[in-house]
């Protein structure tokens, strides 16, 4: 098993706090992305889905969010969540070129890659005015901050998947 964690960031004008709707384990949020199985190295065409609020039962004992198999080498492999240690993408890490971990996938015979960031995320003006239901499926978000007076972007989205240690408690 390894565990991935997911980072993003993004150039955030006049925008902090970016993440899902719901919070950083917001139980509906739905992540997007590709798999690449292990043993063959097929990628999968489409993205694969998964969040918190969807399970299956495993064979032997526990809970997964995905289990799926690889359509060249048919091989099994699961992908579980495992919240608690995201946080929001702030605007000094935006600032900084800084990316904030979100949420860590516990993959076994696959590798996630390619994450889409698609809907249902939230951002707010460095004023304090709320974007709900922010969509990215284009890659950018632009909106007017009536309190702020000024208009607000989100841009230049980028994500990646790094492999963590869990035993270690800072990445
Ligand atoms: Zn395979």
């Amino acid at each position: 098993m390894v565990n991935f964690m997911l980072y993003i960031t993004a150039e955030l004008e006049n925008l902090t706090n970016f993440q899902p709707k719901g919070g950083v384990d917001d139980p509906n949020f739905t992540y997007y992305f590709k798999l690449k199985c292990e043993n063959c190295g097929e990628v999968t065409d489409k993205e694969t889905c998964v969040s918190l609020s969807e399970t299956l039962p495993l064979a032997k004992k526990g809970s997964t969010n995905l289990i799926q198999k690889c359509k060249f080498c048919k091989r099994e492999g699961t992908v579980t969540m495992i919240p608690g240690r995201g946080s929001p993408l702030t605007h000094d890490y935006s600032e900084t070129g800084k990316y904030a971990p979100l949420m860590i996938f516990d993959c076994r015979g696959f590798e996630p890659l390619d994450f889409a960031f698609s809907s249902g995320w939230k951002v707010e003006s460095l004023e304090g005015t709320k974007f709900e239901d922010v969509n990215l499926d284009a890659g950018e978000f632009a909106e007017y901050d009536e309190k702020g007076e000024c208009g607000v972007m989100i841009s230049n989205v980028r994500s990646m998947f790094k492999v963590v240690d869990l035993s270690k408690k800072n990445f």
